[in-house]
């Protein structure tokens, strides 16, 4: 299938202003095209630097209309625009990836029976929701962890458990809402692979990303991956295969666990990946020109990498606890790069930028890049 391609000086519109946003946001801008984005808050980091900000609720009638009105096709950096404003939007205007993947991608319930149904790996598992859900005692025996169907991210929206009472105590804490229930697994470390597809099914990955997450935020992400390249061309091979089969448009990642040497899908994200950042500083194409390239229909850039290893550190709020950081060390050292959105306001927990280190080899990008910020802590 041929489809012709949005070329600049079009408009892409970014529904969310965040960081992903932000540099989505710097690749359309230095190809050329205008960007619009749409978010609440008047000083979301992708909001700084579009040449428009919409400053509206994600529903909002008239923003979506003004979008649809000005944009020669529309993203998302965020999982949960609402299914209906992409639809309203898609009747008019571009939209990539499309309302149905997205509504794959932004619902645990849905995404766990779209995997299952199309013979992807997935943990086992169990659907909680109506008045008296029945919970399956040998999935929560051992450990098990609620995590509502959506809006969850960086680990909200979730509870470990072990037994029936507590699940269930768990579920009413939650609100009662739709939650899937999973076992808790022995991951013996976690996984991700990011993969771009055109409208006409061309198809790119990056390298695997092996990451670490503490308290439910990911905190290191390092590449290559420390794996066997046996299972590292499994991850690709799977991401590739999830891909074509959601028929997806734009960036996706794939969030894999490794338990007992064997790939589960963890989650699907339906835009660029936080263990995607290292693709601006260490690769031939970033996430975010990806995404761009993708979304307007154009060719894929090459995913190669142009230094033999990178690692990925966040800077959460925590960082700024007794003061500002001071980035010196990082700024002096020629192998790193530091990376802050913009964000004014150092909540515990909230993702204020990261740092990146290349490295011949993946550990000592990582001991480096550690080092790296144990050093700014004021
Ligand atoms: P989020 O949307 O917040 O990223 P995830 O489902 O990816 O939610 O969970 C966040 C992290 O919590 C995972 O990356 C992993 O470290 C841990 N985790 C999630 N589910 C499980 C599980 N079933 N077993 C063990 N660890 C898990
Ligand atoms: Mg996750």
């Amino acid at each position: 299938m041929t489809v012709r391609a949005i070329v600049p000086p079009a408009t892409l519109g970014i529904l969310g202003g965040g960081q992903l946003g932000r540099y989505a946001v710097m690749a359309a801008a230095s190809m050329g095209y205008r960007t619009i984005v749409l978010d609440p808050d008047p000083s979301a980091p992708a909001g700084l630097l579009a040449h428009e900000h919409l400053v509206a609720a994600d529903d909002d009638p008239d923003a979506l209309r003004r979008l649809s009105f000005s944009c020669d096709v529309i993203t998302t950096e965020f999982e949960n625009p609402p299914a209906a404003a992409l639809d309203e939007l898609a009747a008019s205007v571009v939209v990539a990836p499309s309302p149905a993947a997205v509504r794959i991608a932004q619902d645990r319930v849905a995404e766990k029976r779209f995997l299952g149904e199309n013979g992807f790996p997935v943990g086992r598992y169990q659907v909680l929701e109506g008045d008296d859900p029945v919970v399956d005692e040998a999935l929560v025996e051992s450990g098990a962890i609620v995590k509502t169907a959506r809006f969850g991210y960086d680990g909200k929206g979730q509870r470990s458990v072990s037994g029936v009472a507590e699940t269930l105590a768990a579920w009413a804490e939650l609100g009662g809402v739709a939650c899937v229930v999973e076992e808790r697994l022995a991951l013996e470390t976690e996984l991700s692979v990011i993969v771009g597809r055109t409208p006409s099914g061309d198809v790119e990955a990056w390298p695997v990303a092996e990451n670490r997450h503490v308290d439910g935020i990911l905190d290191v992400s390092a590449v290559p991956a420390m794996v066997s390249p046996k299972l590292a061309d499994r991850a690709v091979g799977l991401a590739m295969a999830i891909v074509d089969a959601l028929a997806y448009v734009g960036v996706l990642a794939v969030e894999l666990f490794v338990v007992d040497g064997e790939l589960l899908v963890n989650e699907l994200a339906p835009r660029p990946h936080n263990s995607g950042h290292w693709t601006l500083d260490a690769s031939v194409t970033s996430q975010y020109e990806q995404q761009v390239r993708a979304v307007c229909g154009l060719g894929l850039g090459s995913t190669a990498m142009t230094t033999p290893a990178i690692a990925m550190v966040n800077l959460l709020g925590d960082l700024w606890e007794g003061g500002d950081p001071d980035w010196t060390v990082v700024l002096d050292d020629p192998n790193a790069k530091l990376h802050l959105y913009g964000k004014h306001e150092a909540r515990p927990g909230r993702k204020m930028g990261h740092l990146t280190v290349t490295a011949p080899a993946t550990n000592l990008a990582v001991a480096r890049a550690l080092e790296l910020r144990a050093a700014v802590a004021p």
